[in-house]
């Protein structure tokens, strides 16, 4: 068998698919022989230099496949088994670990999201999973690679807002940014018992995808008074819960306005800036600070179990994340993939990406 894989590396700011070994497992690692991946904007972040990554990493963040060997500390799995890994691959044992935040995995902001930025990826034929035991995950066989293929990232990190939300059942949840991360928190959003859901986006475009997903209104900046069509919307209180996955900054003191005394702000984005940056609260409609409104941020979290219980509701078919998928590529035309992601083109939100058996 051929000890080399085809892999897309960073290299000289541009992304191109080179041959490099096939990785080995470490003692608490599984190497896993790739059957689908996507990517995002945050790999194309890391070829801008947005996200500093060292020049030869292997991209990529999202994928599936099998298990191909397993390290010697890893128990309950077995080779062939079809598998899936989050996004962020966190130790499980430090201290922001033990406290439920694994993001922040080693004491540094998203110190866990190390795929393709601080580790090599899983944009190639093979992809290692540290800390397997605690990362790694078996999909349901009722489950194919490409409704899996979501939950790494795209569903493991829109479902945070919400789920850290605890919106009341039956609540009203407006959702900024429809990009795969706000598309995602649409969803669950509808999964989990909500019972009006609007979505804002800077421009028109993208309301079928929306309401297919779980939108009971698509509005966008261009075209609506949000403000004043959510506080008609509601009867005047604004919205139980708003997730901000827009990622631009001046969605958060909106997203501060459109929620009612007492509702929550769920932050799924990672906002950009200088330095200095800052973000603005309007004073008036948070209740003047004693609007009893929570303004929470929170990065996706993963590990085994949780990615499971995601898994459980695409198998049971709560969440169908399929419609997210809107091109197909073969690996080696990975580099087409990243540049038309990249682009940001109408209409366009994941790419499908499979690898030859
Ligand atoms: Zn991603
Ligand atoms: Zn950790």
């Amino acid at each position: 068998m051929s000890q080399t894989m085809k892999a897309l590396v960073l290299r000289g700011g541009k992304a191109a698919i080179e041959h490099r070994p096939i990785p080995k497992a470490g003692p608490g690692e599984v190497v896993v022989r790739t059957t689908a991946a996507s990517l995002c904007s945050a790999d194309a972040a890391c070829v801008s230099g947005a996200f500093p990554t060292p020049d030869g990493t292997v991209l990529g963040h999202e994928a599936v496949g099998v298990v191909h060997e397993i390290g010697a500390l890893v128990s309950g799995f077995s080779v062939g088994q079809r598998v899936t890994v989050a996004s962020t691959t966190p130790c499980g044992q430090c201290a922001n670990c033990q406290r439920g935040f694994s993001g922040h995995c080693g004491g540094t902001a998203w110190g866990g999201y190390t795929y393709g930025v601080s580790r090599d990826g899983s944009l190639a034929e093979y992809f290692a999973v540290p800390s397997a035991q605690h990362n790694l995950v078996p999909i349901p066989d009722g489950v194919t690679d490409a409704a899996a293929l979501c939950v790494p990232d795209t569903i493991a990190s829109g479902s945070t807002g919400p789920e850290a939300a605890r919106f009341p059942m039956g609540g009203t949840v407006v959702i900024f940014g429809q990009g795969h991360v706000g598309l995602a928190a649409t969803m669950t959003a509808r999964a989990m018992g909500a019972g009006l859901i609007v979505t804002v986006k800077a421009r028109p475009g993208g309301e079928s995808l929306a309401k297919t997903v779980g939108a009971h209104h698509a509005l966008n900046l261009a075209e609506h008074d949000i403000e004043a069509e959510i506080r008609q919307l509601t009867s005047g209180t604004g919205a139980d819960c708003a997730v901000e996955a827009s990622g631009v900054r001046e969605s958060f003191p909106r997203a501060v306005a459109v929620t009612r005394l007492g509702g929550v702000i769920a932050v799924l984005s990672s906002y950009s800036g200088p330095d200095d940056a800052s973000l603005s609260v309007p004073l008036a409609q948070w209740g003047w600070g004693i609007g009893d409104k929570t303004i929470l941020s929170t990065f996706q979290r993963s590990g085994s179990e949780r990615l499971g219980r995601l898994l459980r509701l695409v198998e049971t078919g709560r969440l169908d994340p399929t419609p997210l998928l809107t091109r197909h590529y073969a690996f080696d035309d990975v580099e087409r993939a990243l540049t038309e992601v990249t682009a940001r083109e109408p209409g366009h939100i994941k790419p499908l990406i499979t690898f030859m058996d």
